[in-house]
C-alpha cells in the first residue's frame, strides 16, 4: 500500500472490521520474520536503545554503591517521568480527556522525554491507532500476537504493517507537542541523564549513582511499567465492563503502572480522565490530575456518566448469568409437549401415575415415594386436579417444589393453560430469566401468533 493511501483521509464506516478488512485485503504486509531475514528486519536503533539501558542497568546494580538519598530520589523520578507518560501523553495529548494550562503542559512535555518512548506525536498517534484497531493487525501493539510481541517485539522488530490511520491533526495544532517534537533529542539527553545525575551530585555527592540508579535503572523499569500498559493490562484480570477485545482490569497492572491497570474500564471509556472509577482503587495517575485541578493547573475533567458506566457492567453480569443458566436442565416449553384431553389424561392416569397441577400432566412415577408429605397425598390425587391443594389448599409448596415438579411435565391439558407469564404456570427459578434479544423476539412472534389464531 502506497504511503499516500494510507495517509487517506478517515474512513467514518460505522463498522471498524469493514476498514480493517478492507485494509488487509487490499494492502501487502512485510514478509513473515523468519531465521534468514532475522537480523534485517530487526529495528537496530531500538534494539540499541533498550539493549545498553537493560546492560547498564544491571550493570550499575553489581557495581554502584546505592546511597539511600539516591534511591529516594530515584523512585521521584520514576514517579515524575511516569506521570509524564500516563498523565500527559496517555490521558492528556492521546486522549483529551481533561485540559491543562501551559505550564502543567510543559511540565508533563518535559517529564515524558525522561522517559525515552518517542515524542508526544509519535506515541499518541500508535496509542490511537491501538485504541480504534484494538486486537487487529492495524493495531500497532496487537495483544493477538502474543505477550511478549505486544510488550517488547514490536519495537524490535519492524511492523508488519503500518498502523491504521487515527487522526492527530489536534496534536500538530498543539504548540508544547510541536515545541517537544523539534526538541526532542535534546530533551531526552537532559531529561534522562543529565538531570538525575546533577540532582544527587550537586545534593549529596553521588553523580556516579545518580547516573546508574537515577538514570538507567529508573529508565529501565519506566519502560517496563509502560510496557506492561500494552502487554500485561491485555492479559491479566477480569473483563467488567465488556470482553469483545482483550483489554483486562487487575490490581497488580494497576501498581505496575501507575493506575493504568484498570485497563477493560478504559478501552470502554477512553475519554474518561479516571481508569479506575472508585475514589479509592489505585489510580495514582487519576490523584495527580485530581490534584492538579485544585491547584488550578487543570481543568474540564472529563468523566463518563455513571448511568452507562453501570449499563456495561449490568450487560457482563447477565451474560455471566445468562452462562449459568445455560448450564442448568429447565422444564421443558409448552410448545413442546404433546397436547392432551381431559379424558385421554384420565384413562391414561389409570396406568401411569400422572398428576395435573397447573395445567401441566406431569409424570410422579419415580417421586411418589420421595415426596416429603408422604405417598398418600399424591396417590389421593392421581388423574384429578392438583392445583388448589399443590398451591396451599393441602400444603403451600417451596420454590424448590415449584421448581421440581416443573421438571416432571410430561404433557400440557387442552384448555389447560394461560398464557399468561407470571402465573402458576411458571416456575419460581423461570420468573426472572436472562433472555438473548433474539430469544424475547422469538416469544414475541409465538404470542402474536397465538393471538391471532386465537
Ligand atoms: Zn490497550
Ligand atoms: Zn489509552
Amino acid at each position: 500500500m502506497s504511503r499516500k493511501a494510507a495517509e487517506a483521509p478517515l474512513d467514518d464506516s460505522p463498522e471498524v472490521d469493514n476498514y480493517v478488512s478492507r485494509v488487509l485485503k487490499t494492502t501487502k504486509p512485510l514478509p513473515p520474520v523468519t531465521r534468514e531475514n532475522f537480523l534485517s528486519e530487526l529495528n537496530w536503533f531500538n534494539v540499541a536503545i533498550l539493549t545498553v539501558v537493560h546492560i547498564t542497568s544491571v550493570a550499575g546494580i553489581c557495581c554502584t554503591k546505592l546511597r539511600w538519598e539516591t534511591a529516594l530520589f530515584s523512585v521521584f523520578y520514576y514517579y515524575i517521568s511516569c506521570l509524564g507518560i500516563t498523565a500527559g501523553y496517555h490521558r492528556l495529548w492521546a486522549h483529551r480527556s481533561y485540559n491543562a494550562g501551559e505550564f502543567l503542559q510543559y511540565f508533563l512535555a518535559v517529564a515524558g522525554a525522561g522517559a525515552v518512548q518517542g515524542s508526544i506525536k509519535w506515541w499518541s498517534r500508535g496509542h490511537r491507532a491501538h485504541h480504534r484497531y484494538t486486537d487487529t493487525e492495524l493495531d500497532p501493539y496487537n495483544a493477538r500476537e502474543g505477550f511478549w510481541w505486544c510488550h517488547i517485539g514490536w519495537m524490535l522488530i519492524k511492523p508488519r504493517r503500518k498502523p491504521g490511520v487515527a487522526d492527530v491533526s489536534d496534536l500538530s495544532q498543539n504548540k508544547v507537542v510541536r515545541w517537544q517534537h523539534r526538541y526532542y533529542l535534546i530533551l531526552i539527553l537532559v531529561m534522562t541523564f543529565a538531570v538525575p545525575t546533577a540532582i544527587p551530585w550537586l545534593g549529596w555527592g553521588d553523580a556516579l549513582g545518580g547516573c546508574m540508579y537515577g538514570g538507567f535503572v529508573r529508565l529501565l523499569f519506566v519502560h517496563h511499567s509502560t510496557f506492561c500498559v500494552n502487554s500485561l493490562a491485555h492479559w491479566l484480570g477480569d473483563a467488567p465492563f465488556d470482553d469483545k477485545h482483550t483489554p483486562r482490569d487487575h490490581l497488580i497492572t494497576a501498581l505496575c503502572t501507575l493506575g493504568e491497570g484498570h485497563h477493560n474500564f478504559h478501552h470502554q471509556f477512553p475519554m474518561d480522565y479516571r481508569n479506575a472509577i472508585k475514589w479509592y482503587q489505585y489510580d495514582p495517575t487519576k490523584w495527580f490530575i485530581r490534584a492538579c485541578e485544585k491547584l488550578g493547573l487543570a481543568s474540564h475533567l472529563k468523566v463518563f456518566p455513571d448511568n452507562e458506566v453501570r449499563k456495561g457492567q449490568l450487560t457482563m453480569e447477565l451474560k455471566r448469568m445468562h452462562e449459568a443458566q445455560e448450564k442448568l436442565v429447565w422444564p421443558q416449553d409448552s410448545n413442546d409437549l404433546p397436547v392432551i384431553s381431559w379424558a385421554s389424561y384420565v384413562e391414561q392416569s389409570a396406568e401411569w401415575p400422572l398428576i395435573l397441577v397447573a395445567g401441566f400432566i406431569h409424570d410422579v412415577a419415580s417421586f411418589i415415594d420421595e415426596h416429603p408429605g408422604g405417598a398418600r397425598y399424591i396417590n389421593k390425587y392421581l388423574g384429578k386436579d392438583a392445583t388448589t391443594a399443590f398451591f396451599g389448599g393441602i400444603y403451600g409448596h417451596s420454590n424448590a417444589a415449584h421448581n421440581l415438579l416443573a421438571m416432571k411435565r410430561v404433557g400440557v391439558l387442552h384448555g389447560g393453560i394461560q398464557l399468561a407469564v407470571d402465573d402458576k404456570a411458571v416456575p419460581p427459578s423461570q420468573r426472572l430469566t436472562v433472555a438473548r434479544y433474539a430469544e424475547l423476539l422469538e416469544h414475541h412472534v409465538l404470542r402474536v401468533d397465538k393471538e391471532v389464531l386465537v
